[in-house]
């Protein structure tokens, strides 16, 4: 299945998909659940509780999609350097706080978090701080949502914690990543996480196997499998749970392929008026542009 959360006629919504993508069938479900998006029924559905039936359809495009987890429960993990070509590209970039020579693959995965409340939906603007930053860089990444939590989990068990997928842009300030030397701040700022167009269930996506892509102005800059990911989805399940709960609608960024701004020369940051797409193979397109 697949669960949007949108505005229309000035509420929050949250709704079915349909197959052919040109509807949406609006749960019923009160104002200030409609607000978190499709996290109470990933609840709910993590509890064996049965999901509300679904309402009378709407077109799809007569709501404005919003991020389908727009208050992450709390912070969005994030994974650095986990695809092989990536990780060389920054390590070579100068902006690798944690790069030792000769060591650009990591040996455990690098977690790092992004705020919840930087999350914005699709066609959103990601705003470049004025004053602030203008090292502003892309990176598409598959994200995965949990279903059912649990602690200690074991990457034989992992996947049947995966409750689905969306598509998520950790948009990076380089200088500000590189010159605090923890990531949170350069990738927390307002704005930098895009989310969606929605999320996809796990028996209807294979995130495990499927295709990460990304163009700025139409320039396709990222096109790479998660077959190539250096610590796959099991194994980030596994390392995350040894010793921190996981929870239904916890949000798992698993990394970048390589193509980002920084892997150019000179670097290709992102400007006003640059409009970013991703597209994953099995969920769809997350476009935003640039301000
Ligand atoms: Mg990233």
């Amino acid at each position: 299945m697949r669960i949007a959360a949108y505005i229309h006629q000035n509420q929050p919504g949250v709704g079915l998909v349909s197959a052919d993508l040109k509807e949406v069938r609006p749960f019923e479900l009160q104002a200030h659940q409609c607000a978190l998006g499709a996290l109470p029924l990933i609840e709910a559905m993590a509890r064996g509780e049965p999901l509300p039936a679904p309402g009378t359809a709407l077109p799809l495009d007569q709501v404005r999609l919003t991020a389908p987890l727009p208050r992450a429960r709390r912070n969005i993990f994030c994974v650095g350097k986990n695809y092989h070509a990536h990780a060389k590209e920054f390590a070579g970039s100068g902006f690798d706080s944690s790069a030792k020579s000769g060591g650009d693959i990591p040996a455990h995965p690098i977690i790092f978090t992004k705020v919840p409340e930087c999350v914005i939906g699709p066609g959103d603007a990601i705003v470049i701080p004025a004053g602030v930053s203008t090292a502003i860089d892309y990176e598409a990444e598959l994200a995965v949502v949990i279903g059912k939590g649990g602690k200690g989990i074991r990457a034989a068990d992992a996947m049947q914690h995966v409750w689905g997928y969306t598509i998520v842009n950790d948009v990076t300030s380089r200088d500000w990543q590189s010159r605090h030397q923890q990531w949170d701040m350069g990738k927390s700022f307002d704005t930098f996480c895009p989310m969606g167009p929605w999320l996809v269930s796990a028996d209807e996506c294979d995130g495990t196997r499927t295709q990460v892509r990304c163009w700025v102005n139409g320039e396709e800059r990222q096109n790479a499998s998660t077959t190539d990911l250096i610590f796959d989805i099991p194994k980030l399940i596994e390392t995350l749970s040894a010793g921190i709960t996981l929870y239904p609608g916890d949000i798992i960024a698993t990394g970048t392929p390589v193509g980002v701004g920084i892997g150019f020369s000179p670097p290709k940051y992102l400007k006003a008026g640059d409009v970013v797409r991703v597209e994953i193979d099995g969920i769809g397109a997350l476009e935003n542009p640039v301000r």
